[in-house]
């Protein structure tokens, strides 16, 4: 299923008639269509709403629906006030992902984009986005102001991290100049433009097109139609917004301190590892040559598989060849089409990846909120639906992590499969450095657990461990990284178990770790900068400018420390941060290096920015 937005950039700007024949395009191959109107104000007893009256201009067999009126003609919070009532934009939002099933979904929102539903002010991109909309379509009158309009409204879409584009809709009679002048005016500020309607037409020009794109078909431009074209298009797009990405060779280790890799216990050089997998290379050979079923599972494998086991405290576990291969697996096989998924908005690429091919539809909760996620399973408890919950212990973005015990007694209550990445928890956390569950005592309730071999335990790839046999003989049959890929390497899986044992040694020193990590972010807070309070080896440094986060990281990385600029699309817009990661052997020169590096950047100082 697809869900669209129709918002506008004001108020009377023909959004009914768009999501008239938006209704019609997206029904002609017989999809089933929903038209749901979230919010209706000025509503006249009798006469049916913006929803039946879409419905009757498309001419379609759409169901449409209303999910909150209004009789006075305000804005929706006013218009509530004015009958005693509130707007309750969660209520709206627990509607609209209790709608029944459809291929496409419409909303039409009430306004225009920033017009508030709650006296919090949380507009139309904040429902679109608690929603789970997937475009938002912006419909602007094509009259003189459309590119300030679209500007505008575009930003706002852009901002909150949405995928939106303008509907051109010409509600007078045209002026020619006017119009072209809007087309290039929008084309040269980026803006773009998905849909153009002519005056008292019923359709767009070329719904075909319009089709596509909404459905995700074809990247935008007029470079699409060849392959090179359509990746050089791609390109531009990122470079536009200052967000392409260049692969470069990292500078040798000894030169630099690296504060960006997530190599947190500092093992990578770890002479006891590197001996390990050298033997391991002489005695089983540097590829295990094969798929695990054919002849590349070994006993090398079993073993690293039964230590694994043992640390976590699970029965039973396979071996991957990356985390997102494992994540892409698990999540892809597990979750079907039809499932109730519940997952925190930030978790990591690999899981979402893999929830979506499943064809799952995901309800991503606020980041760490458990209150939201309660009242999601609780309002969907008769649902006969089977529910799956996907988190990370530690956030690989944000460095923190949700109450997992919390989390523990909500699976007690509502019987959920829960799965639990502890990629960057290892080592750091946990008795023996085995993760988050285990330290708060959430492990038993956990179904699958995932971890990466690459991060703390040194090596490369990652394991996932189960309760139930049945799971894992299920991946084993059918997870395509699985069953078609060479097995990980004998010497990634003899370095990964020398490594869990250095991890059980060192991790009595865990507190010292944490308490450096501390009062690392303290310091920072106490030059200006934003970090938040945490105690784990990630430390995000809030810059929010995307330019401004590369910069600083560049600036930094010439004084040989190198951190990470995280932008979108890997964080959402706007929140742009450094992230660092420590060490456990970093001491307080190397923390007061850093600090004084970053001086030149510090919030106030002006330089730099
Ligand atoms: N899970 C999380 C939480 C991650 O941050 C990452 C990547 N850093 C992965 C999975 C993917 O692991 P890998 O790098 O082994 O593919």
């Amino acid at each position: 299923m697809q869900q669209l937005l129709v918002t506008g950039s004001d108020t009377g700007v023909g959004k009914t008639r768009v999501v008239a024949a938006l209704a019609r395009i997206l029904g002609e191959d017989g999809s089933r269509v929903q038209i749901v109107k979230v919010v209706e104000t000025g509503v006249v007893p009798g006469s049916g709403g913006d929803a039946e009256r879409a419905l009757r201009m498309s001419g379609t067999q759409a169901l449409a629906l209303t999910l909150e009126s209004f009789s006075r003609p305000l804005a929706p919070a006013a218009a509530a006030a004015a009958e005693g009532r509130r707007v309750s934009f969660e209520g709206l939002v627990e509607k609209a992902w209790a709608l029944p099933e459809c291929d496409w979904r419409i909303f039409e929102g009430a306004g225009g984009i920033a017009t508030p539903l709650d006296d919090r002010g949380r507009d139309w991109a904040d429902f679109a986005e608690e929603a789970g909309v997937d475009r938002l379509v912006i419909v602007v009158p094509d009259r003189l102001g459309a590119i300030n309009q679209a500007r505008l409204a575009f930003g706002r879409a852009e901002g909150a991290g949405l995928a939106a584009g303008i509907w051109l809709n010409t509600v007078e009679i045209p002026d020619a100049a006017t119009a072209e002048s809007n087309r290039a005016g929008l084309q040269s500020a980026g803006v773009p433009v998905w849909a153009e309607q002519g005056h008292g037409a019923d359709l767009p020009a070329d719904p075909g097109a319009v089709h596509r794109r909404l459905s995700g078909v074809h990247p935008a431009g007029p470079a699409a139609d060849s392959f090179a074209g359509r990746c050089a298009a791609i390109l531009a797009e990122r470079e536009k917004k200052h967000l392409r990405r260049r692969l470069r060779v990292a500078p040798p280790r000894e030169s630099v301190l690296n504060l960006a890799d997530n190599d947190y216990l500092d093992l990578a050089r770890d002479p006891a590892l590197a001996a390990a997998a050298a033997e391991a290379a002489v005695r089983e050979g540097t590829s295990a040559s094969a798929s695990p079923l054919i002849t590349g599972w070994t006993e090398g494998h079993e073993r690293l598989v039964a230590a694994l086991c043992s640390w976590h405290g699970f029965d039973f576990g396979l071996l991957w060849t990356s985390g997102y291969a494992a994540n892409g697996a698990v999540l892809g096989t597990l979750a079907q089409r039809g499932d109730r998924v519940y997952a925190d908005r930030l978790i990591h690429h690999s899981m979402i990846a893999g929830l979506l091919r499943g064809g799952a539809r995901i309800q991503r909760y606020p980041h760490l909120d458990l209150d939201r996620l309660e009242r999601w399973l609780e309002r969907d408890a008769r649902q006969a639906a089977p529910a799956l919950v996907v988190t990370e212990s530690v956030f690989s973005m944000d460095g923190d992590f949700p109450d997992l015990g919390r989390l523990a007694e909500l699976k007690r209550k509502h019987r959920f499969f829960w799965v639990l990445d502890e990629a960057h928890a290892l080592g750091w956390y946990g008795p023996g450095g085995a993760g988050l569950a285990l330290a708060s005592g959430a492990s038993g309730e956990v179904d699958v657990l995932v971890g990466t071999l690459g991060k703390t335990l040194a090596s490369g790839g990652a394991y996932s461990l189960f309760r139930d046999e049945a799971v894992r003989d299920a991946l084993v049959n059918v997870a395509g990284e699985f069953v078609y890929s060479t097995a990980l390497s004998p010497v990634n899986a003899a370095c990964a178990l020398a490594a869990i044992g250095r991890v059980r040694d060192l991790s009595a020193d865990q507190g010292r770790w944490q308490e450096a990590s501390r009062c690392f972010r303290g310091a920072l807070r106490s030059d200006g900068w934003e970090v938040p309070d945490g105690d784990s080896p990630i430390v995000p440094v809030r810059l929010d400018d995307e330019d401004r986060a590369l910069g600083v990281a560049e600036g930094l990385r010439a004084q040989g420390i190198l951190v990470a600029a995280v932008r979108p699309p890997t964080v959402p817009a706007g929140t742009s941060r450094l992230r660092i990661s420590l060490k456990r052997t970093l001491g307080p020169a190397d923390f007061a290096r850093v600090r004084s590096a970053l001086r030149a950047w510090s919030p106030g100082r002006g330089v730099g920015r």
